[in-house]
């Protein structure tokens, strides 16, 4: 593989990291390209119709990398492009070739529903991606469509080869639903093991936009290990996770998986992560319903220091814990109605970024 052409290392820059009210760093930024998507996964945007971010409110790629020099500059070391669908942002492996430019970086990666991944995958390595994660929850064409409301299974799997091929490092990341795939738990990591990915089980999550969610849905990191333990023998917990989302394990084969248990097991202790909408808005927690509007500061002149100034302020204050506070409600069911989603995209979790 050659090498990264990311510029600045974490030697390079002797910062303090700036910390939040809980005393965690500012270490990772997931910056959504646009809410828009071509599947209607049913955990995500189950409804027919959506209210839309008005286009013209996007930032550019000029504004969407500066406020990722900010960030960097405040200490983050991680990016993340998300969307909605990423692959929808035209001209986005010229994104990447900007941010990849950008001093302090030491990880880029994007998550993708991977339908459009085939035609793009080589042009996104090109430009400086190296670690791509492509959402594939199905092994079946026809559960895919009934999942997804599109007949585009095909090419995800494509998209993934083509990922492999172009020599991205590919994760897959699989939410399971109680009574649609949580049969395909050993078929999706033989699967993973075999286009030579890590695959991740995401624990099915009340966020905005999940308006079907209910506690009964989610398959729970317990019962993901013990179907593994059941297809593959024992598993072997690594160490390491830091501000992971995901637990890592390995199987006696030497294949690794992960679990993303934000339900039952949520890690809000380690969250390092904020998240910024494609229209930008900065929201410091995933269930976060007020966001600071960092492009009225940009397109209002701000200077860096001002902006700056902003985060840092912001993130020292920050106390959120949203998922641990949801596992301690008595009743727990769909986080936003959505009456509220219609009134506010921002809620949900297709302008989040997931
Ligand atoms: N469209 C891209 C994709 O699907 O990979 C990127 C955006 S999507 C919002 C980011 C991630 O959020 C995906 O891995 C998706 O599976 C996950 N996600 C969406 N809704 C979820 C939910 N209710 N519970 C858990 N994960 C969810
Ligand atoms: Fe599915 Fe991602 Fe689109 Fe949500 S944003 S509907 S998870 S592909
Ligand atoms: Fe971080 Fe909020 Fe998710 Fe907890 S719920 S891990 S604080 S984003």
């Amino acid at each position: 593989m050659r090498s990264l052409p990311l510029r600045g290392r974490l030697s390079d820059v002797n910062r303090p990291a700036l910390r939040d009210s809980l005393q965690r760093p500012l270490g990772a930024l997931r910056l959504s390209v646009t809410d828009r998507c071509n599947l209607r996964c049913n955990y995500c945007m189950p409804e027919e119709e959506y209210t839309w971010l008005p286009r013209a409110g996007l930032l550019n790629f000029d504004e969407l990398t500066r406020v990722a020099r900010l960030f960097l500059e405040l200490g983050v070391r991680r990016i993340r492009l998300t969307g909605g669908e990423p692959l929808l942002r035209r001209g986005l492996s010229e994104l990447v070739r900007q941010l990849g430019a950008l001093d302090g970086l030491d990880e880029l990666a994007m998550t993708t529903n991977g339908v459009l991944l085939g035609s793009q995958a080589a042009q996104l390595f090109e430009a400086g991606l190296r670690r791509i994660t492509v959402s594939l929850d199905t092994l079946s064409a026809e559960r895919f469509q009934r999942l997804t409301r599109k007949n585009e299974h095909a090419q995800v799997l494509a998209g993934i080869e083509a990922a492999c091929s172009a020599g991205l490092v590919v994760k897959l990341d699989t939410v399971l639903l109680r009574g649609v795939n949580e049969d395909e738990i050993a078929p999706l990591l033989a699967y993973a093991a075999h286009v030579g990915a890590e695959l991740r089980f995401i624990e099915y999550m009340d966020v905005g936009g999940a308006t079907r969610w209910e506690p009964t849905s989610v398959v729970s990191r317990t019962e993901i290990l013990a179907r593994v333990q059941e297809a593959f023998g024992t598993i072997t917990p690594k160490d390491g996770r830091g501000a992971a989302p995901a637990e890592t394990f390995s199987l006696a084969n030497g294949t690794s998986f992960g679990v993303i248990a934000s339900v039952t097991t949520p890690f809000c202790g380690a969250c390092d992560r904020s998240r910024v909408t494609a229209d930008g808005l900065w929201y410091t927690c995933l269930y976060a319903t007020r966001g600071l509007d960092l492009k009225a500061q940009l397109r209002s002149g701000a200077t860096d220091e001002t902006l700056r100034a902003l985060l840092e302020a912001a993130w020292t204050k920050r106390d959120d814990r949203g998922a641990e506070e949801r596992k301690t409600l008595p009743h727990r069911e769909a986080l936003i109605p959505v009456s509220a989603l219609r009134g506010d995209p921002h809620l949900e979790m297709h302008t989040r970024g997931g």
